[in-house]
């Protein structure tokens, strides 16, 4: 028996051979079958470049106003769930109380990412490492792909998480990219949420400016 990290009840683990076939890793199971229904998975049509669920085929409104900055360049993001009560509830224990078992359940979550040369993680900045004591992205994804770090960030007051959408857009850029050689093929920049896209276009231009050879896209548990 377990204890999910989620309600506290004890479970059964059961071998679930479907994920076992898809990814390399077996995972241990952290949550119970009734707290992974909270989480819903994105389904029906998706936003071409962020995968927001969408009414019409196309592109959501987010991605209309980075069209306007960045032309047909658009950051190809993946990511699997809904921005639903459980997810929210799940990040806000994670990252806001610094709850660091529950990255666990994060990673229970990822059943499929894309394949990439180069895994990089968007870094926390250096006054939230030292307030949670632990990078919230690197602590999730080392669980699962090799990680390689190309980029600092520097402190720029307020979270993200704290800000409202005007002050998200408005934010200036904070990334670096950190020179290393012989990178080349494709990077895939991996964060928790993508809510407006700012945070992920600013590492991506950042790493741009050192690795412009590189393709470089995005995956984000949810959207
Ligand atoms: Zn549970
Ligand atoms: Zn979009």
């Amino acid at each position: 028996m377990s204890k999910c990290l989620l309600c506290n009840s004890n479970f059964r683990r059961q071998i679930n051979y479907e994920k076992l076939l898809s990814f390399t890793k077996i995972k241990e199971k952290y949550t119970c079958n009734f707290c992974l229904e909270n989480f819903a998975k994105k389904s029906g049509k998706l936003c071409r470049g962020c995968s927001k669920e969408v009414k019409k085929e196309g592109l959501c409104s987010d991605c209309l106003q980075w069209q306007k900055i960045y032309g047909n360049n658009l950051l190809d993001n993946k990511s699997l769930y809904k921005y639903n009560d459980a997810f929210h509830d799940l990040m806000v224990r994670y990252k806001r109380y610094g709850d660091y078992i529950l990255c666990h359940v994060l990673v229970e979550l990822i059943d499929n990412l894309p394949v990439a040369d180069y895994y990089v993680p968007v870094p926390s900045s250096p006054s939230h490492l030292e307030r949670r004591g632990f990078d919230t992205i690197r602590s999730i994804y080392q669980n699962l792909v090799p990680l390689t770090n190309l980029l600092i960030k520097n402190d720029n007051g307020k979270a993200q998480g704290e800000k409202n959408r005007n002050e998200r857009l408005l934010t200036k850029q904070t990334f670096l990219a950190i020179k290393k050689e012989n990178i080349n093929g494709k990077i895939l920049l991996l964060d928790d949420i993508y809510t407006t896209g700012r945070t992920l276009y600013h590492a991506r231009d950042a790493l741009l400016e050192v690795y412009s050879n590189c393709e470089i896209n995005s995956f984000t548990i949810s959207r």
